[in-house]
Order: structure tokens, then C-alpha cells, then sequence
């Protein structure tokens, strides 16, 4: 008997098993079917990009010429630690940078950056934010709040200026040009891709190369810094293939795939990098040291898995996203806008709402699922927020997670999912237990 597409949509042998194992009711079941359906072309252009993202990551695998000595682990300084050198290789192939750091050393994706911005920049020297507020975390690196003392850009001499989005949500060319004309302290054009957790559009590659176009037309002296996480591999090109200095981003985002356990890269002009590995380790040492006494193996197979599994997530939000908009939600993006990112809002304009869907992605997750999340004062935010994290590396946001803050509008901001079926059974727990069909 011919296999059956209608047969094998979620059914074995007449039973549906999104009912028998996770007691999904049919009427749920066929409603996330139905908006599959509907999914299908946007689908179909989301594996073009894997497609040729992927090809990308395996043409540069064997350009650096990676063997499996590559994958051995060092000690001690990690003088001629060869994996290293050929993971950093790698990296700034795929990412068409000149050079690369790609290093578990590195903690987070906010060290990464806060490391690129003290590296670059010097007292007296002026960083200016395109995009608005920067993400949370970053705003203490610069010295926007908290206590002052600690170390801060700003402690440190270094000025800080924002131009904020225009009322359409874009950057404000106009008004960025205005400054860096006649600012000439300005060093650094600073890009957030990605939404973080603000209700704006991510960036798109083609208008980052815009923000770069015009930065460039006012001033060639100053250098263009992109915080790229969450966005690699979700366009076929990079923020460096179009002009951008130096990009940023975390390994247990999208280019550790849910499978490198830690650390983040940084990837761009030889010369900004080098600076920047004197701010990571000191001054005229750089990434001649470092060494990670675990095998590199998990990096490379992050790197090589990369691509397909954001494909994953970019299909994991788009079923949500237009699961969200059938139900009669505000979402952003919509399921069919072109996106520079994996993160997914979903704006519920309830509590209870916000509090359920949290929890039913909790629920969905592999690991903790047993755990029912609440909402908490997490220090650093003014509101409570409520967290969705069932990851198997510990805070990993290409895996399957969620967060928002307890407060009107209620929005929940979610990402990741290792595979998209995880992604929709998320999606069918939720719209279950918040009784919204
Ligand atoms: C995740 C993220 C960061 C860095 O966060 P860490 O938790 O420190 O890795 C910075 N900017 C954006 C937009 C992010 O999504």
C-alpha cells in the first residue's frame, strides 16, 4: 500500500497519537494541522535558506580542511592548540569574516559583546546605539543603570549616546546620519538585530546593509558593530557578508545548534578582532592562549547541525505565529514577513493567558516538563516575569523556551525548538490547556 500523506499526519494505525501520548484532544490536533496547511509555502522558503545555509557550512568545513585531530582537547596555556585555531577558522569562513574568536572560554553571549565594546573602544570615545535601548543585560555593561563603580563603559570614560526607532518601529537614518556628522567622537554604529524582548521588528539582513550603506556615506572611521544573536542562519547572509565590522553572537544560540555546551564568537575585521582578544584574555597575548581541556568536537558538530536546526525554529514560530493570528492574537512577526530572527511574540492582552502558555511550553519541553513555571522578581527587571525552560543545556534559547513579563500586554516572547516537532507540540499544548478554540 502506498504510503499516505493524510494517513501519517500524526496518526498511527487510525489513532491519533498526539491524543494517546500528550492527550491532545482532535479538535485541537486538526486545528494545527489545518494551519500547517496553511504554512506550507512559507515553509517551503525557510528550507531554501537552510538549503543553502548549509551548503555554506559544508563547503567551509572542507576549504579549512577540518580532520578529526581538530576535535582534540589541550591544556594548560593551549600553545599551538590547533582546534582552536581551525574552530575560529571556520567560523569566520561561514561567516565571511576576515577572522574569528570562537571560544568556550567565553561565558555568554552579553560577555562576548560587553568584551567587543571594551576592546574597541577608549575613553573619551563615543558608542552610538541605532537601534534604541539595547538588550537588558548590555545596558549594565554600558553603565545605562545600576550602581556606578563597577566598571562600567561608562566608568570607564567611554560616552554613550541612543538614536530610538522611528514611530514605524525602523531605525532613523536620517536622524543617525544628523549625529555621526556632527559627532566625530562617534567609534562605534551599534546593531541589535534581533528583538530581544522589546514589541519592534528584528533587523533583516538587506536593512542592515542600509543602516551600514548610510553609516559608511556620513563616516568611513567609524566601525559597525552588530549584536547578531539569535539571527545566524535565519537569511542566507550575514551582517559581515553585508559591510557590518564585527558580528557577535552566543554558542547556545543558533550556531551551537543545542549542541555546543558553551561559549560565543566573535567574527570580523582582522584588526577589530585582534584588538578584542587583547580586552578577552590581556594585552599582547590575545588568543595565543586558552585552552579547553574537554574535546572541540561538540563546536564543530553545533556549527554543521546549525543551519537546519534553525530552520526548525523558524518553523516552530511561524505555525505559532499563524496559529496565534487564527485564534485573533497580535503577533509579531506576522507567520509570512521575512525574519531576521528565531525569536516569536505573541501579544495576549491577558494574564492568565500569558501565565498557561508559559507553562504549556514548559510542559511540551524534554526536559523538566514536570516543573509548572511562575512568574518571579528576577534581578535586573522591573517587572515579574514568568520563564518556559526545559532545555538540555542549561539556559539555551535555540532550544524550546519562552519568557515574558508579567505586566499589560502580556506578551510572551518565544524561540528555539531542536526539532519543529517539538515546536508544535508546544504549540497544541498550549492552545489546549488555555481553552482558546
Ligand atoms: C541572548 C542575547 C544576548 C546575550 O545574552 P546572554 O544571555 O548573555 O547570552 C544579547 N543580545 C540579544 C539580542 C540576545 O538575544
Amino acid at each position: 500500500m502506498p504510503y499516505k500523506f493524510s494517513y501519517f499526519r500524526g496518526k498511527i494505525l487510525g489513532e491519533n497519537i498526539y491524543n494517546k501520548l500528550f492527550g491532545i484532544s482532535n479538535k485541537t490536533c486538526e486545528f494545527v494541522e489545518k494551519v500547517q496547511n496553511e504554512c506550507a509555502e512559507v515553509f517551503f522558503g525557510i528550507e531554501e535558506i537552510a538549503k543553502i545555509n548549509q551548503l555554506k557550512v559544508i563547503n567551509a568545513f572542507r576549504k579549512q580542511n577540518i580532520c578529526a585531530r581538530h576535535f582534540n582537547m589541550s591544556t594548560g596555556y593551549g600553545y599551538d592548540d590547533d582546534s582552536k585555531v581551525a574552530l575560529s577558522g571556520l567560523f569566520a569562513c561561514v561567516f565571511g569574516a576576515e577572522s574569528a574568536i570562537v571560544s568556550p572560554l567565553i561565558a555568554s553571549g552579553t560577555h562576548a559583546i560587553s568584551t567587543a565594546l571594551f576592546g574597541v573602544l577608549r575613553p573619551g570615545d563615543v558608542m552610538l546605539s541605532v537601534v534604541g535601548k539595547p538588550y537588558d543585560t548590555l545596558c549594565d555593561a554600558i553603565g545605562l543603570n545600576g550602581p556606578k563603580g563597577y566598571g562600567s563603559l561608562i566608568d570607564w570614560g567611554v560616552k554613550y549616546k541612543q538614536i530610538d526607532l522611528d514611530e514605524n518601529g525602523k531605525v532613523d537614518i536620517a536622524a543617525m546620519i544628523n549625529i555621526l556628522e556632527t559627532n566625530k567622537n562617534i567609534k562605534i554604529a551599534y546593531i541589535q538585530r534581533s528583538r530581544g524582548y522589546e514589541w519592534r521588528s528584528s533587523l533583516t539582513v538587506d536593512e542592515i546593509k542600509d543602516i551600514v550603506t548610510a553609516v559608511r556615506k556620513a563616516r568611513n572611521d567609524v566601525h559597525i558593530v552588530v549584536d547578531n544573536c539569535y539571527g545566524e542562519f535565519s537569511e542566507i547572509l550575514e551582517p559581515t557578508q553585508v559591510g557590518a565590522d564585527i558580528i557577535i553572537g552566543s554558542l547556545i544560540k543558533n550556531p551551537g545548534a543545542g549542541i555546543a555546551p558553551t561559549g560565543a564568537y566573535i567574527a570580523g575585521k582582522e584588526e577589530l578582532v585582534e584588538k578584542i582578544s587583547y580586552r578577552l584574555t590581556a594585552p599582547g597575548i590575545g588568543c595565543e592562549v586558552g585552552s579547553y581541556a574537554a574535546s572541540y568536537l561538540p563546536y564543530y558538530q553545533g556549527l554543521y547541525f546549525a543551519p537546519h536546526v534553525v530552520s526548525q525554529c523558524l518553523k516552530g514560530a511561524v505555525i505559532t505565529a499563524k496559529a496565534f493570528e487564527m485564534l485573533g492574537f497580535d503577533v509579531m512577526p506576522k507567520y509570512n514577513e521575512k525574519r531576521g530572527d528565531i525569536t516569536q511574540a505573541i501579544k495576549f492582552n491577558d494574564e492568565k493567558l500569558l501565565i498557561k502558555y508559559i507553562q504549556s511550553i514548559q510542559n511540551a519541553s524534554i526536559i523538566d516538563s514536570a516543573v509548572t513555571p511562575i512568574p518571579w522578581d528576577m534581578p535586573g527587571y522591573d517587572d515579574e516575569v514568568i520563564m518556559a525552560a526545559g532545555s538540555f543545556i542549561q539556559g539555551s534559547s535555540i532550544e524550546l523556551s519562552a519568557d515574558g513579563p508579567v505586566t499589560s500586554p502580556y506578551i510572551a516572547y518565544v524561540q528555539g525548538g531542536l526539532n519543529f516537532e517539538n515546536c508544535k507540540l508546544g504549540l497544541m499544548t498550549a492552545i489546549e490547556r488555555m481553552n482558546i478554540l
